[in-house]
């Protein structure tokens, strides 16, 4: 501990202690007024179908663009976010802006496409999920079919009966739900059975690694039980053709990652459509 390693150690632990709480507290600060200040993105990343050849689907991203700081990453903000609950606001403002976006594009002649929102805990944890979801299809009229919400597997095992109830929810609307990042989380194969999803997304980690015979097996056995329990899959962060030739040998096909299409924004987004569309 810092306290026993001298008293050099002591002060730049500190140091090095207070610079991270001041930039906490100035994000936080500048969270609070981040909505209203309009600061806050969507950018839009392809999901990619291999065998069909074409986009079938888009993951919502969240971007905050702090006055001072610039770009701040949303590995670092989101967890800011959730202890203070701001989570909750800015998740029902991506769900209303994602609706609304998706149905502008519908009706500016896009093919139909399913966008999917990341779900945090407090949002379960509020009770508010099934209204914010109501509130965004209602007022932007998408069809519920084109909206999915991904969860992680620690929002499943938090308080299971409840967030059972809450998908369960929210699916008899007519809305899709993921499994985001999995493997890599605390579910165990006795409970992912009992969670109503209708598709698992690959974590990334296993991806990136799929040159290891060890990765190889466990992506193929995600691959399977998902086909034996009637579950899309999905693999995160595929980059390079390698990745892309081991997963269809092993029957992925609908991949997201760099190697299709980096997050966007919704104008760079409808601009590469449109190129893919020309292309052919
Ligand atoms: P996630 O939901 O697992 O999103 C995938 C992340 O992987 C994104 O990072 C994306 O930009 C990145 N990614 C996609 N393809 C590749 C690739 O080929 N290589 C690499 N190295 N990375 C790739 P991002 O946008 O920084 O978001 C990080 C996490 O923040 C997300 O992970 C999600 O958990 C959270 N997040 C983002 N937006 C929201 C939001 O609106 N609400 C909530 N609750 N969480 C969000
Ligand atoms: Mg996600
Ligand atoms: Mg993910
Ligand atoms: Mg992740």
């Amino acid at each position: 501990h810092a306290k026993t390693a001298g008293k050099n150690r002591y002060c730049i632990y500190d140091e090095e202690t207070n610079l991270h709480t001041l930039r906490k507290l100035e994000l936080e600060k500048g969270l609070r007024k981040a909505l209203q200040m309009q600061e806050f993105d969507i950018h839009y990343q392809p999901k990619w179908d291999a065998d069909a050849g074409k986009v079938i689907g888009l993951e919502a991203l969240l971007r905050w663009r702090h006055d001072m700081l610039g770009p701040v990453s949303p590995a670092e903000f989101i967890p800011i976010t959730e202890e203070t609950g701001m989570i909750v606001g800015i998740t029902r403002w991506v769900l209303r802006k994602v609706c609304e976006q998706n149905r502008s594009w519908q009706m500016s002649g896009l093919p139909r496409l399913r966008i999917s929102v990341n779900m945090s805990i407090r949002v379960f944890e509020s009770g508010k999920l099934e209204e914010m979801v109501r509130e965004a299809l209602q007022s932007s009229g998408l069809n519920p079919d084109d909206l999915e919400l991904e969860i992680t597997e620690s929002i499943a095992m938090q308080d299971i009966e409840e967030t059972i109830n809450q998908l369960n929810a929210v699916r008899a609307i007519g809305v899709k739900i993921s499994m985001d990042d999995f493997g890599t989380g605390y579910s165990s194969l006795g409970t992912i059975d009992r969670i109503p999803i209708d598709t698992l997304k690959i974590d990334q980690a296993f991806i990136r690694q799929s040159a290891l015979p060890a990765k190889q097996a466990i992506i193929s056995t995600i691959i399977a039980m998902a086909g034996h329990l009637q579950l899309d899959v999905v693999a995160e962060g595929v980059e390079t053709e390698e990745q892309i030739r081991f997963l269809q040998s092993r029957g992925c096909s609908v991949m997201q990652g760099y190697y299709y299409g980096k997050p966007m924004p919704a104008d760079e987004f409808y601009a590469w459509m449109k190129q893919l569309l020309r292309d052919g």
